[in-house]
C-alpha cells in the first residue's frame, strides 16, 4: 500500500472502524475480523482432545461416524452468536474461513481428523442460497481444508424435493413426503473416502444425521463431522 493510500485508510478507519466479529469493540491495527482477546478467550470446546465428546454422543446408536467435533459453545446472545450472524446474514464470508482455519489447525493434530479426503457442507435451501448468494458451511469447509489438505466437494450433496408418488399414502406419511430429502449426485468419487460433513451450528443433529445416512450408504465412506458451534 503507497504512502497516500495508508493515510486514506487510516482516515476511513477512524470514521468506520472495523469491528470485532465477536464482541463488537473496535479493532486495532494488525487485528482482522477477530480482535487478540477474542481470539485467545471464545469458548473453544477443544473436543479435538476429547473423542466422546458431546457432539459425538448425539450420533451414538444413530449413525456411524470415526469422529465428531464444534469448534465453540454457543452462547445466546453472545460471541459466538455475533459471528454467526455476521458470517449468515452481514455477507461476512471471511469469517467461516477463519473459523475453518482456526478449527482446521486443532483438527490437523488429530489422528481421526488428519486422514479426511473430502470436506462437504450440509448444503443451503435453494431459497435461502439465492438470498444469500453463499452457503457459511462451504467458507467454513474451505478453511478447514486449507489446514487438513482436504478438498471441498460442495455440488456432490444436494438437497431435492421427495418426487415419491402420495397418493397411497397415510397423511403423515404424506407430510413426510413433502419434506426436503439429500441426494448423492457421485457416489463412484466418495467410494472408500473418509468424508467430513461440516454445518454451522449442530443442535439435535437431525440435519447432519440425515445428510450422513445417504452418504454411509456409499461403499466403504468414512464418516466425521465438524461444526462451527454446539448448542445445548
Ligand atoms: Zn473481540
Amino acid at each position: 500500500m503507497n504512502l497516500q493510500r495508508s493515510y486514506l485508510a487510516d482516515f476511513v478507519s477512524l470514521l468506520f472502524p472495523e469491528l470485532c466479529a465477536a464482541c463488537r469493540e473496535s479493532l486495532v491495527a494488525n487485528e482482522h475480523l477477530l480482535c487478540t482477546d477474542c481470539r485467545f478467550n471464545l469458548p473453544y470446546t477443544n473436543f479435538h482432545l476429547q473423542a466422546d465428546n458431546i457432539v459425538a454422543r448425539q450420533f451414538w446408536g444413530k449413525i456411524n461416524i470415526e469422529a465428531a467435533f464444534a469448534l465453540f459453545y454457543f452462547n445466546k446472545g453472545g460471541k459466538i452468536q455475533n459471528m454467526l450472524h455476521q458470517l449468515k446474514y452481514n455477507g461476512q464470508q471471511q469469517i467461516g474461513n477463519l473459523l475453518g482455519n482456526i478449527a482446521g489447525g486443532q483438527l490437523a493434530k488429530n489422528e481421526i481428523f488428519n486422514t479426511v479426503d473430502y470436506i462437504i457442507p450440509v448444503p443451503l435451501h435453494k431459497k435461502r442460497f439465492r438470498e444469500r448468494g453463499y452457503n457459511q458451511s462451504t467458507r467454513f469447509a474451505e478453511g478447514l481444508a486449507d489446514k487438513l489438505n482436504a478438498a471441498v466437494e460442495e455440488d456432490n450433496l444436494v438437497r431435492v424435493k421427495s418426487t415419491e408418488t402420495q397418493t397411497h399414502k397415510s397423511r403423515f406419511a404424506r407430510f413426510e413426503n413433502m419434506q426436503e430429502v439429500f441426494v448423492i449426485i457421485n457416489p463412484e468419487k466418495l467410494k472408500g473416502k473418509h468424508v467430513l460433513l461440516v454445518d454451522d451450528v449442530i443442535t439435535t443433529g437431525s440435519t447432519l444425521e440425515a445428510c450422513g445416512e445417504q452418504l454411509l450408504k456409499v461403499e466403504g465412506l468414512k464418516l466425521s463431522i465438524a461444526t462451527i458451534a454446539y448448542a445445548e
